[in-house]
């Protein structure tokens, strides 16, 4: 059997540039997609899954993921886990639930009670969507609601995976959203600045807390970044301004990082520029040119070094082969965990 591959990667495009090592992880730079098409410069494609089970004897499915490629761990660990605090549970049974706003049935599945929509349509086959709301089955009109719910118990684990991915998923995004307002938290460097409305500066100043307040305030964000914008700013002034000044940052910090990781390669750049790529943290091409996303600035220097260090092995390697990772292995040995950071990052929007 094959190994499952990464949802993200599916439903995102792989690395272009190289190609797919067998065993290396490819879907390092690809972002985790957001659940719906945001208008945010990151905008994505929705996320929803479909599948399909042919629901006459000829079996005619779309083909989409068979039960086997369905992680075979994920259904029931995930849903055990107790770092979850957010999921809703069953009033009767106290199983984890998951309720379609439309649903008008009701199945278990697994160690989850699932609540989903049924879709009468002019079709063939019975169709399944996980998305964002969650479990919708499309079904002929002919096929008896028991056919449908033998067919969603045939689908146990693959549902299960993907309710409980889209879930996660939404719990981050979530969180990771910023309310663009006086006293909003911006991650900066692995840490975060609050926002300060101060008509007096111009552009952006950050502001570095004194020794006492921090001693003072032990544990509490203490960095602020002061907005030269008026107290009745709108939120896209004031996410233009920290977006601005963000970047401003970004360039400043591969300035500075680049050349280092280019020195201990032994490699020439050409150029560095900012990315805003959708799927990408960042791109390196034969002629020396390194292009980085601007939202590394959110992450700690590990993470930014990671990437950097990753691109300018690829002027080395153009590949993902074993070579290519012991070349990043010789700048930086313990790479695991900033890797994983980037793999597991929601962005901010
Ligand atoms: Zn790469």
């Amino acid at each position: 059997m094959k190994l499952p591959a990464p949802m993200q990667l599916v439903l995102w495009g792989a690395d272009e540039l190289h190609a797919e090592p067998p065993l290396a992880i490819p879907a390092v730079f690809n972002f985790l997609p957001p659940l719906t098409a945001a208008v945010s410069p990151l905008a994505a494609p929705p996320l929803s899954s479909s599948s399909s089970l042919a629901s006459d004897p000829a079996g005619r499915g779309d083909g989409l993921p068979a039960l086997d490629d369905a992680p075979a761990s994920a259904t029931t660990s995930a849903l055990r886990a107790p770092h979850h605090p957010h999921v809703e549970c069953h009033p009767v049974c106290g199983l984890p639930w998951f309720r379609h706003p439309q649903a008008q049935h009701e199945i278990r599945l697994g160690k989850a009670v699932v609540s989903y929509e049924i879709q009468r349509a002019r079709r063939r086959s019975i169709g399944m969507v996980v998305g964002v709301e969650g479990l919708s089955v499309r079904a002929p009109r002919w096929v008896s609601s028991t056919d449908i719910e033998t067919a969603l118990r045939a689908k146990e684990r693959w549902i299960c995976t993907k309710l409980v991915e889209q879930r996660e998923r939404a719990q981050k995004q979530l969180s990771a959203r910023i309310d663009w307002r006086e006293g909003a938290t911006v991650p900066y460097l692995g840490d975060s600045v609050v926002l300060v409305l101060d008509p007096r500066v111009s552009g952006a100043v950050l502001h570095e807390p004194s020794a006492i307040v921090e001693r003072a305030l032990p544990g509490v964000a203490q960095r602020t970044l002061h907005l030269g914008l008026p107290q009745n700013a709108s939120a896209e002034q004031i996410r233009d301004a920290v977006q601005d000044w963000l970047q401003q940052e970004a360039v400043k910090v591969f300035q500075a990082r680049v050349p280092v990781y280019a020195e201990r390669l032994d490699v020439s750049v050409r150029k560095v520029s900012l990315s805003s790529a959708k799927t990408r943290w960042g791109s390196a091409s034969v002629d020396g040119s390194i292009r980085l996303h601007w939202r590394l600035i959110h992450f700690g220097v590990d993470v930014i070094d990671y990437v950097v260090a990753h691109e300018l092995a690829h002027l080395r390697e153009m590949n993902h082969s074993p070579r290519f990772w012991e070349v990043v292995r010789s700048v930086m040995p313990e790479f695991d965990g900033p890797r994983d950071q980037l793999r597991h990052a929601v962005i901010p929007d």
